[in-house]
């Protein structure tokens, strides 16, 4: 760590990397990004550290979700807003009904990069470099769509510099007024089943607000019931991208990675001794790391050593993701030695990507039934181990898309076509995850 340096990764085996052919076209991409400004300051990082050093010591709520991969195609002010009000929605209920401080992280504005299960392709006997987020290639299937750009950087800079634009604006302008919460829940729940319910939770919230304006606490004086804070999150994949947006902050003088708040560590590149963990290892963020079951005890107190040696509160947030049929035979190992190590993270749970299969009518599809039995164990595992349940990172969107099977209006196998747009891993929909965040409130009030 002594001889950590912005670049010290480079030196070490990586992973999951796209083969660029134009080296000079890297290089000068890579040049004109470390010009640019910052999309994020180190002081809001501090911040959202901060949240989470409360919630590695027992006290509030980890809310993380989006998009699996943003898409460039997909860039536009409502799915941008949508994604925002469901997640404004899911903390509400989670504040509200499970009576906990709620910290909201969005997979958003930077999620560009993917790692894949195969480096290529094929269709139909013609074999394709895989796609591997916008940020590097093309969705579509021809030579020259998978072929790398580093151009694609810069577009995935811009592109994250008005999502986040859009976001602020959104955070701080009267969207998320407490005020409106009936109002951008109307069109939105029409002919849900849970309409009543939120219903309620939504008149329970007003009465409160009335009792707090009779007594002199109203938006004007209380910024925290007009405006709200969302942090930014991705998976920090493409590390000649991260290099070039991390910065010396000038405050502390140490560097921080100023493409988003919080990033996090797949699961496929979390090696050791690997490109991954030392470039994380020399960031001053709050990050993550993706912890599947097949990790050991060994393994993560070595991991957590190499990520968080001073053992900060807040630093490192571990997102399991074990799926709901192993979960009860590797989470509560990892927490009885986390725990008996004295080690302070942040405990999340993914209950999306243990619980991916191919649905017969071929698209990639995830049960809620699954995942919330993923989210449950979770819980129950944390409740036996004396351990915080602390967060849930979730694969989701605010329109109506059919990607995950069941929920409230039981999408079946055969729905799924109907509006399957991702164009990585499937998501909850608006509809799920509502429901999910209600489900989950019941939890965390237990
Ligand atoms: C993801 O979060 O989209 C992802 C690829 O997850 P994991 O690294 O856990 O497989
Ligand atoms: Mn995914």
């Amino acid at each position: 760590m002594t001889d950590w340096r912005v670049d010290s990764w480079r030196q070490k085996p990586i992973l999951q990397q796209p083969s660029y052919n134009d080296k000079a076209k890297l290089l000068e991409v890579e040049n004109k990004l470390a010009s640019y400004p910052p999309l994020v300051f180190a002081e809001e990082t501090r911040q959202l550290y901060k949240q989470l050093g409360d919630v590695a010591m027992g006290h509030g709520f980890l809310l993380q979700g989006g998009d699996c991969a943003e898409s460039f195609d997909e860039f536009n002010a409502p799915k941008i807003r949508d994604t925002f009000k469901v997640m404004l929605q899911m903390a509400v209920v989670l504040t509200f009904a499970g009576r906990c401080p709620v910290t909201k992280v969005a997979r958003m504005a930077g999620q560009y990069a993917k790692p894949r299960s195969a480096d290529f392709e094929e269709i139909n006997g013609v074999a394709l470099p895989s796609y591997r987020g916008d940020i590097i290639n093309s969705f579509e299937f021809t030579k020259e769509a998978r072929e790398p750009d580093p151009q694609r950087m810069l577009d995935a800079y811009h592109r994250s510099a008005s999502t986040l634009n859009l976001l602020r604006a959104f955070a701080q302008g009267g969207l998320a007024d407490l005020h409106q919460v009936n109002r951008w829940n109307m069109t939105f729940l029409e002919n849900n089943p849970l309409k009543d319910k939120y219903q309620d939770l939504a008149e329970r919230i007003q009465d409160t607000l009335g009792f707090m304006e009779v007594i002199g606490l109203n938006s004007e004086n209380t910024s925290a019931l007009h405006e709200t804070s969302l942090f930014t999150s991705h998976e920090a994949l493409l590390l000649n991208y991260e290099q070039a947006l991390t910065r010396i902050d000038t405050l502390t003088g140490k560097p921080y990675n100023c493409s988003a708040h919080m990033l996090w560590i797949g699961e496929r590149t979390r090696q050791l001794d690997h490109a991954h963990v030392e470039f994380f290892s020399g960031i001053n963020n709050p990050i993550g790391v993706k912890v599947g079951p097949t990790m050991g005890e060994d393994e993560l107190i070595q991991l957590i050593d190499a990520l968080n040696p001073d053992n900060i509160p807040g630093r490192l947030t571990l997102i399991t993701r074990m799926g709901a049929d192993n979960l009860a035979n590797n989470l509560p190992r990892l927490l009885r030695r986390v725990k008996a190590e004295g080690r302070h993270v942040v405990w999340s749970s993914d209950p999306m990507h243990g619980n991916t299969f191919k649905a017969s009518s071929g698209f990639k599809t995830r049960n809620f039934d699954a995942i919330l039995r993923e989210i449950k164990q979770f819980f129950d595992a944390h409740a036996a181990e004396g351990t915080h349940a602390g967060g849930i990172h979730l694969e989701m969107t605010g329109q109506h898309v059919t990607e995950c099977t069941g929920g409230a209006y039981q999408i079946s196998d055969d729905d799924l076509a109907e509006a399957y747009k991702t164009q990585c891993d499937p998501r909850l929909n608006a509809d799920q995850v509502l429901e999910m965040a209600f489900l989950v409130a019941d939890y965390l009030k237990n």
